[in-house]
Order: structure tokens, then sequence, then C-alpha cells
């Protein structure tokens, strides 16, 4: 993912390379150019048109064109605006030492069950004791492929009933935890192919049961701009306090994932990158922003 987007944008900034001295045309053409790479990767348009902005400023705020290596000036400006535009900072979930309750919402599809499993995994190895909770109240068959998951991480999994009301799975995971001690809950939730009402409200009256610590949305990353108003309806209607970027290792054009949080203000916590279940990693701005200025 981001071959091209990166590509261009090192062409663009390479052609100013060598030059003794840069204008202010130079600079303009050099920034149509990164826009143009921007929006053909698929970032948002409002995002590529305010990160063109914030470099044109920057660069000439910082007698960039007068210093002895503009090209290189203008990098590290990109740079820095690619990290911002990701998030700036690394975040890490809250994590307490117990009572984490980590709600996953997303389309079905997302990876929001193969996450919830990665999480698990990753969080135990680290010494937490996860549960997680196979939430989905219409689809035995997403039930059962969360089990199959923790059994193969050796982690617990507390299945909901066809139909099973918000209250009871608050009372029966309760139950479960008196004789269970588990510091880690995972929820994974029932996903639907679009964004639908009755989703939206079953997802809210869930949330509100079990009130979670964390709730985070599942993006897919291979999803072009519909992830974006995906990522808008899920914030609105059930708040999200963080994202988790799925198919990271996809050959998509990926520019929608990197609008993901700029669009919802939400930082990036983790990035999936194989469909394995070692395959999660925290997320990097700085890191993805280096691999795409190479
Ligand atoms: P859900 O419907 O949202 O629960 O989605 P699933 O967890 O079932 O994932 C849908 C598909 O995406 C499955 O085939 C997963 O193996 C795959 N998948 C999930 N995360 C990743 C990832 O980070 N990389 C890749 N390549 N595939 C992923």
């Amino acid at each position: 993912m981001f071959e091209t987007l990166s590509q261009r944008l090192r062409a663009a900034v390479d052609r100013l390379r060598g030059r003794g001295r840069i204008s202010e045309e130079d600079l303009r053409s050099t920034l149509r150019e990164i826009r143009v790479a921007l929006l053909e990767a698929d970032v948002n348009f409002e995002v590529a048109k305010g990160f063109v902005q914030r470099v044109q400023e920057k660069a000439l705020g910082k007698a960039v064109l007068e210093s002895l290596t503009p090209a290189e000036q203008i990098l590290t400006v990109v740079y820095e605006e690619l990290v911002e535009m990701l998030g700036g900072e690394a975040r890490q979930p809250v994590l307490k030492s117990e009572g984490n309750l980590w709600f996953m919402v997303g389309l079905q599809g997302s990876g929001k069950t193969t996450t919830s499993g990665k999480l698990a995994l990753f969080y135990k190895s680290k010494g937490r004791r996860p549960l997680l909770v196979a939430a989905d109240t219409q689809r035995p068959a997403a039930r059962e492929q969360l089990r199959i998951l923790g059994e193969r991480i050796g982690v617990p999994v507390l299945e909901v009933a066809d139909g099973e009301p918000p209250e009871t799975t608050r009372a029966r995971l309760r139950q479960h935890l008196t004789f269970d001690y588990r510091d880690l809950v995972i929820v994974d939730t029932a996903g639907r192919l679009q964004v639908d009402e009755a989703l939206m409200e079953e997802l809210y009256r869930l949330k509100v049961a079990l009130g979670p610590s964390e709730t985070f949305l599942v993006v897919d990353a291979m999803t072009g701009q519909e992830a974006l108003s995906v990522s808008r309806a899920f914030e609105e209607r059930i708040g999200v306090t963080g994202l988790v970027l799925t198919k990271l290792d996809g050959d998509a054009r990926g520019g929608a994932a990197l609008s993901a949080r700029y669009v919802t203000g939400k930082p990036i916590y983790f990035a999936g990158v194989s469909e394995k279940l070692e395959g999660l990693e925290p997320f990097y701005p700085d890191r993805l922003a280096q691999r795409i200025l190479g």
C-alpha cells in the first residue's frame, strides 16, 4: 500500500533537487504535484487541500526558498505535515490495571473479529488476561469465528445468544467475571455490509449497557472514500475513541485510510498488517510517514 503515493511524492520533491535556486513558481508547481499525488491516492479532498496549504505556508514562512538546501527543507516540511495528518505523536489506548472493556465496531468485513483476536493475543503476550465477547446477536457464524480464534490463542470467549438483550449480556458478563478474573474484555460486535439504523440502534444499546472504556472503530484501509462516511456515521451515532486500520498490507491506494484520523479527529491506535493473528502493530505516524517518503 502507498507505493504509488510514495513514488509520486518523492518524484515531486526530487525535481527540485540539485537546483541552485527555487522560485516561488517552482514551489507552486511542486505543491500542485503533491496535491494531485494525494488526490490520486484517494486522500480526501479537504485533507489534501489543507495539507498543501500548510506546506506552502511553512515553506514560505521558514524562508525555505532562500536556504542552501531548499529541496531537503521542503521534504522535511512535507514529512512533518504527513506525520501531523496521521495523528502526530503515537498514542496508546487507555489501559487501567483492571476493568478495561473495549468495544469493537465497524462494518462487516472490515476485520473486526480478526482484530479482536489480534488484540487479545497482543495483550495476552504482554501479561494481560483478556476475555473475548462474541456479541453478534444475529449471526451465529460470526460468533463461531471468534470462538475458533479464541481457541487458537488460548483466550476464553463468552458468546451471546440469538437476540439476547443487552442487559442480559451485561449480567452474563458480570457473572462470568466473578469466577474467571479478567482485566481486559474485548467485545466483538455485529457488523453489517452498510451502515443502517437498526445496526446503530442495537450497537448503541449494547454500548450503553456495557459502558466500554474504549470504543474502537475498525476501518478497512482498502475501502476508499466510503471508509470516511462510515467513520463519520459511527462517530456520530456510537461515539468512538480510537481507530484501527486494517489491511494496510493490501495493494489499494490507501489515501482514504490516511485521511481517517483527520476526518474523525480520533487517533489511530493500531494497524492490521496481515491476515495472521500476529499481524497487528501499534500505529506510529512518524514511521509510516518515513516509509511513504522513503
Ligand atoms: P468482520 O466481518 O469485520 O469481523 O471481518 P473479519 O475479521 O471476518 O475479516 C474479514 C477478512 O479480512 C478476513 O478474511 C480476514 O482474514 C481479513 N483481514 C482482517 N484484517 C486483515 C489485515 O490486517 N490484513 C489482511 N490482509 N487481511 C485482513
